[in-house]
């Protein structure tokens, strides 16, 4: 078996089922998808467009493709038809944007909101609070070819392990208060939690994720 294969079964047994996991391959190429496929790995995570555009037509089409990464509106379109899931909406702007593209192509595109409860200024998505007023004004209302499947997060950059539970805990709590909006069942299939790293997905889990995004632990280092 394979060092990727390897990794794969290593990590599939600490996921408990309902997990779903997503193996991020971004900066790695075909070959090792290639590998990771053939060990029944379906989900695969990118965060380049251009990347993922051309990972697509070069794998099978039954790969579900997840696109994690900042995106920019004039960077949207190549997504549309092609991902199974953009996980990292971070404006309503970008929702906007997603969803004319969608409506127009006549296709439903698939999406988490992104939130931002870890320490570092530089990473993106609404404030917990920003989302959840988001849906308290009704914002996915007039969505009309988006589905919004739940939320994402990161937990911040440290070896604090109790800030990074901390930090899982709230993405998870902003769900819940979501949820909590509309108790008679509007908000039907917001139903994913993304959250966990290969570093902290078993935090993740135990605080609630639906879906982890492991990377290195599945290819090894990425060469930027
Ligand atoms: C790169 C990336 C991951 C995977 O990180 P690893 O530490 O390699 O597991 C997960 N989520 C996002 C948003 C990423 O950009």
């Amino acid at each position: 078996m394979g060092r990727i294969a390897q990794n794969l079964e290593d990590i599939r047994r600490t996921i408990p089922e309902g997990v779903e996991l997503v193996a991020v391959s971004k900066f790695h190429p075909v070959d090792a998808i290639r590998e990771a496929y053939d060990a029944g790995q379906r989900i695969f995570g990118e965060s380049r467009v251009q990347e993922l555009a051309a990972k697509f037509d070069a794998m099978p089409a039954d790969v579900r493709w997840h696109f994690i990464g900042h995106l920019q509106t004039n960077k949207v379109k190549p997504l549309i038809g092609r991902v199974a899931l953009i996980e990292s909406v971070d404006s309503e702007r970008l929702l906007r944007y997603i969803d004319d593209l969608s409506a127009r192509a006549g296709v439903i595109t698939n999406v988490l909101m992104q939130v931002h409860v870890a320490q570092e200024e530089t990473k993106f998505g609404f404030l917990p609070d920003e989302l959840v007023d988001f849906f308290a004004d009704g914002g996915m209302r007039t969505l009309r070819a988006t589905h919004i499947c739940g939320i994402m997060g990161m937990a911040s950059n440290t070896d604090d392990m109790t800030r990074v539970r901390a930090d899982f805990h709230a993405i998870a709590d902003t769900r819940r208060r979501i949820l909590e909006l509309f108790p008679d069942g509007e908000l039907r299939g917001f139903d994913t939690i993304s959250m966990g790293m290969s570093h902290d997905y078993e935090i993740a889990i135990q605080e609630g994720a639906t879906l982890v995004r492991i990377g290195t632990a599945i290819f090894g280092d990425r060469d930027y």
